[in-house]
């Protein structure tokens, strides 16, 4: 018995009966029940009710190589005919983390040489928060655990990447964070930007929010400060050219460490392997995920450079920590085989040179004049467009939030998957997208504007 005996009302009600969904109001969703997606196929996902819909999200900003990759699938039954499963704990292995380990490796700034596996990037978090203060405690300074992060930071949903995190409705949920973790401003100008204060300015002025909250815990208190390169799900924050270079230098003076969030931003996104590589930062951890495996099998890869890998192997001692799926075969031989994909066709050089370029310069041209856009902002394949009721005061319609919500249906009914954060409209499209599919995009995000102004003046 396949899902395809059952009717789209019929699996709704299935849904309705059992399924919970993350970051889901229950109540509201059995009343307005599941969209099917049921196959997807290059940059379009397909739901039981025969709608293609072009996938502005890539999935969760996974799918980087996009959808019907028949090699991936050969990948994964191959390795699962020959060794579905073992672990790599009591001294063993098996060849395709080992040989995953030595790609990523190869891919990464160059003092990041190892690498620690889980299966989701809140697991590899978990792993990268242990780490550091491990790393600490060894170096004979356990007292200083301390983490710096910032306000709208999603690092993940179990209790320690919410806690990471800096999602305020999220942390109410809470009911009792890991300690000893802060948060200050994050970098984002649309909103925080004094009027006048240059973009230059306003980037110096949210790093300095860090070193204030470093020098007020006392640095030999600050284990690591925690960053997503560009805050993804907090509504494609992209922060000023003079953010990254200044956060690098308070880390280095004050020996903090820097873990760099790249779950969304890794494997190529932003016209490089890596946002470190794209930005020229130096972090000592990279949480990487998603576009590792293009969504094709869960697998996280938290990547420890030199400094903490050397001293966690020189002065010994269990780590004890690891997950069942460290270095799953399966997962691990599906990640190496997407790699390949995307080095074989060139989709970083793609996105640096033509398709990020491009989607600036198509969303300029097709909404940077409309009466409800306040910005647009691009990084890469990363977009975000910043809706207002006034352009000119940047005013948002009431309440907070809303008409975001009703663009993002006139999206979807319209065939294209976008996600609206707050006030922002957010796109983060597999990087098989073409000039063509980038019109097609524009296209749709125009109409979808102009209904909803329709309905909301
Ligand atoms: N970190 C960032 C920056 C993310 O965007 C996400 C998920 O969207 C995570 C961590 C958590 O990853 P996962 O959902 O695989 O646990």
């Amino acid at each position: 018995m396949t899902y395809k005996n059952y009717s789209t009302e019929q699996l709704r009600a299935i849904d309705n009966a059992h399924h919970l969904h993350p970051f889901t109001d229950h109540k509201d969703l059995r009343q307005a029940g599941t969209r099917v997606i049921a196959r997807a196929d290059g940059p379009f996902v397909y739901d039981t009710e025969g709608n293609e819909i072009l996938d502005g999200m890539a999935g969760l900003w996974c799918v980087n190589a996009g959808y019907g990759r028949e090699e991936l699938v050969e990948a994964a039954t191959a390795q699962m005919r020959e060794l579905p499963y073992y672990n790599a704990f009591f001294r063993c292995t098996t060849p395709t983390p080992t040989l995953l380990a030595q790609k990523l490796a190869e891919i990464a700034p160059d003092h990041i040489n190892q690498v620690f596996y889980g299966s989701s990037g809140s697991e590899a978090n978990d792993t990268a928060l242990r780490l550091v203060r491990h790393y600490w405690a060894l170096e004979g300074k356990p007292e200083k655990n301390i983490i710096i992060s910032r306000d709208w930071a999603y690092h993940g949903s179990t209790v320690a990447a919410t806690s990471l995190g800096g999602m305020a409705a999220m942390r109410e949920q809470l009911y009792g964070a890991v300690p000893n973790i802060r948060h200050v401003m994050c970098p984002y100008a649309f909103e925080l930007a004094n009027p006048g204060e240059s973009d230059h300015d306003f980037g110096l002025r949210a790093a300095k929010a860090v070193e204030d909250a470093i020098l007020e815990a006392g640095p030999e208190n600050v284990a690591a400060f925690i960053g997503e390169p560009i805050q993804g799900a907090g509504g494609v924050k992209i922060p000023p050219e003079s953010y990254w270079p200044e956060i690098q230098r308070i880390c280095d003076k004050h020996d903090v460490l820097l873990m760099l969030d790249e779950v969304i931003t890794g494997y190529g996104r932003t016209g490089e392997w890596f946002a470190a590589q794209s930005m020229n930062i130096k972090p000592d951890t990279i949480t990487t995920a998603k576009g590792l495996t293009s969504g094709y099998q869960p697998l996280s890869a938290l990547l420890v450079g030199d400094r903490i890998a050397s001293t966690l192997v020189e002065k010994g001692g269990e780590f004890y920590h690891g997950y069942t799926y460290s270095g799953h075969p399966v997962a691990c031989a599906v990640a190496l085989k997407n790699l390949e994909i995307i080095e074989r066709e060139g989709l970083i050089g793609r996105v640096r040179d033509e398709t990020g370029p491009y989607l600036h310069e198509a969303l300029q041209a097709g909404l940077g004049d409309h009466p409800m856009v306040g910005e647009i902002r691009t990084f890469g394949l990363l977009a975000a467009i910043e809706v207002v009721k006034d352009r000119d005061t940047r005013e948002r319609f009431q309440p907070e939030g809303s008409a975001p919500v009703v663009i993002r249906d006139h999206a979807i009914a319209n065939g294209l998957m976008m996600r609206a954060v707050m006030d922002t409209m957010i796109m983060s499209p597999p990087l098989i997208w073409t000039k063509e599919t980038i019109d097609m995009a524009v296209d749709r995000i125009r109409k979808a504007f102009d209904t909803a102004e329709k309905e909301l003046r």
